[in-house]
């Protein structure tokens, strides 16, 4: 059984986002992805920190944690701030809504993540912070 697990943290920095997706995409490689499945967790991570740098820590700076776990074909990835929190998740998690007046952001980053991995959840509290748990169940050699 293929078990695995590794970390990453750094600043809510836009410039460190590519980080993200070259930390995730490359971990998900131990589990022979096709090209696809590397694309869609990419676009999935990529979501959830661009969330955590602009809504999580808005007009501030902090730390993301991002956590992925490999077990059997199974990945999991969690990306968790300190930020501001989401007081109606439900809410939040509807397509086209957002709570930013950025003409940039259409409200459908949840969406996007929800339809390129198989789970995602989010635990999250005002003024504590908001964490995302994404699993997918990627690779040729399915078990
Ligand atoms: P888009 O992702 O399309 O650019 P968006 O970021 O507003 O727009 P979603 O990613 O679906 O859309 O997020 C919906 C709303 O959830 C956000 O507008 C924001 O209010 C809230 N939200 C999401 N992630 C976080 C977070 N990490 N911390 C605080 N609020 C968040
Ligand atoms: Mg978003």
């Amino acid at each position: 059984m293929r078990e695995n697990c590794v970390n990453i943290d750094f600043l809510s920095k836009s410039e460190n986002e590519f980080l993200s997706r070259a930390f995730v995409g490359s971990f998900a490689l131990l589990a022979d992805p096709t090209a696809a499945e590397v694309a869609d967790i990419k676009t999935a991570v990529s979501e959830a920190v661009t969330n955590a740098i602009v809504h999580g820590y808005k007009d501030t700076t902090g730390v993301i944690y991002i956590s992925c776990r490999l077990f059997g074909d199974e990945l999991t990835v969690s990306v968790k701030d300190n930020g501001k929190g989401i007081d109606d998740v439900k809410k939040a998690m509807e397509p086209l809504y957002t709570t930013s007046k950025d003409a940039e952001r259409s409200g459908m980053g949840f969406t996007v993540m929800e339809t390129f991995m198989d789970s995602v959840k989010v635990d999250s509290i005002v003024g504590v912070g908001t964490k995302i748990t994404m699993t997918k169940r990627i690779g040729r050699n399915r078990i």
